[in-house]
């Protein structure tokens, strides 16, 4: 196939897509998936080899949010019968964090509702670190606290953080239909704080909230532009008491399609596969694992996920490795940039010019108000798979043993 002979060999040479192409690989057929997934693959091992990043989450507090995000089992108004603790002691998201490198993690994900953190806020996120630190001087530590104020990022990175994250989410032209408390310029914003203090930026995306594939790829084509190192791929889960809650648009085809699409336009850019992995790629998560090069172990901020040993057996079965704390994760050229930016306090960490920002991660889901942008019907899922959506309750806020 034409358009896939192309692709593989731009995302070979480290190069970006049309948009018309980035289209195209959305509309292929199932009877070309798996060219389509091969295809990926190969860019895939190309830059990042058989490896797969393991990263877990924290939910440092979880719930009372005042921000309104549709797709999120924390907003303002949810009715998901979800964890609800305000900020943990560093001690026990230590706890938490170490129960996760114990598990393979190399990234520890901070992650706390909120619109932003206050300086008060920074301190007690200052403190976590030190105490993770502590034990696992090694890991390395994202941070996900919503937008960020002047100094904020510029605090963070001296406190330790490696990285921060705040997801893009969906395009520009649909922001304003999934969350009305803040916009999508306030997004961009954040992660150009982000990456202006020399923190390597996490920001990705959540599909299946009904919109085009236009949103997409719009969305995919302005992370490249904002350089975003690590690009979180989440797939809805339509919580129960969120204004998405019935939005189940995807089928694992269609999300193998979208992760295909996010590694041609990213091609040597860490591609994750977050929120939503069990709940919509079910059985073809270890095709997913051929495109992306790095997953969340265990469980999610609000929901479960599959148990830790079957994630790390999944890797396994499907002929890929753990990565391991010792090695790079991103290509040597990109890593240099990302350095060199971080040395500078300036942005620059992809290929391009900075241009826009991100929020809070992989969060659950549910909100108010769903997009106005058709939805996309064709190859998606019409039946509710609500059996699927389990609510964490276990780990970070309870007494149980953290999913690792
Ligand atoms: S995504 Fe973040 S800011 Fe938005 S409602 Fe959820 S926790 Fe709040």
């Amino acid at each position: 196939m034409d358009l896939l002979d192309t692709l593989t060999a731009k995302g070979l040479r480290g190069e970006v897509p049309t948009r018309e192409e980035a289209l195209a690989v959305l509309a292929t057929t199932d009877d070309e998936l798996l060219d389509v997934v091969a295809a990926a693959g190969r860019v895939r091992r190309r830059w990042f080899g058989r490896r797969v990043k393991l990263n877990y989450l924290v939910n440092l507090k979880s719930g009372l949010c005042p921000e309104d995000c549709s797709y999120c089992s924390q907003r303002l108004g949810s009715k998901a019968e979800i964890l609800k603790y305000t900020w943990l002691k560093p001690e026990q998201a230590a706890d938490a964090a170490r129960a996760g490198v114990a598990g393979g993690a190399k990234r520890v994900c901070l992650v706390a509702s909120g619109r932003g953190p206050t300086d008060r806020d920074i301190d007690r996120v200052t403190d976590t670190m030190a105490a993770i630190k502590d034990a696992d001087p090694e890991v390395e530590i994202c941070v996900c606290l919503g937008l960020l104020s002047d100094n904020q990022a510029e605090r963070l990175k001296a406190a330790g953080a490696d990285a921060y994250n705040h997801n893009l989410n969906t395009s520009e032209n649909t922001y304003g239909t999934i969350t009305k408390t803040h916009t999508y310029a306030d997004r961009v914003d954040t992660v150009q704080k982000a990456h202006g203090a020399g923190l390597s930026a996490c920001s990705g995306l959540i599909a299946g909230m009904g919109e085009t594939d236009e949103d997409l790829v719009d969305v995919v084509f302005a992370l490249r532009e904002l350089g975003s190192d690590s690009v979180p791929v989440n797939f809805l889960i339509p919580f129960e008491g969120t204004p998405l809650a019935k939005e189940w648009n995807l089928t694992p085809q269609r999300c193998l399609r979208i992760l295909a699409m996010v590694r041609f336009v990213n091609p040597d850019t860490e591609v994750r596969i977050a929120g939503g992995r069990e709940v919509h790629l079910r059985s073809m998560q270890p095709l997913g694992l051929h495109i992306a090069n790095s997953i969340f172990l265990g469980d999610y901020l609000t929901s479960e996920g599959q148990a830790g040993q079957a994630d790390l057996d999944m890797i396994k079965d499907a002929g890929f490795e753990v990565e391991g704390a010792g090695e790079a994760t991103l290509p040597r050229h990109r890593a240099d940039v990302a350095e060199a930016a971080a040395a500078a306090g300036s942005c620059g960490s992809a290929a391009s010019a900075c241009g826009s920002g991100g929020g809070c991660g992989p969060c659950g889901g549910h909100s108010h108000g769903a997009p106005e942008a058709a939805p996309v019907t064709e190859g998606t899922d019409d039946g509710l798979r609500e059996d699927l959506v389990k609510v964490r309750r276990r780990g970070a806020g309870t007494e149980l043993a953290p999913n690792a």
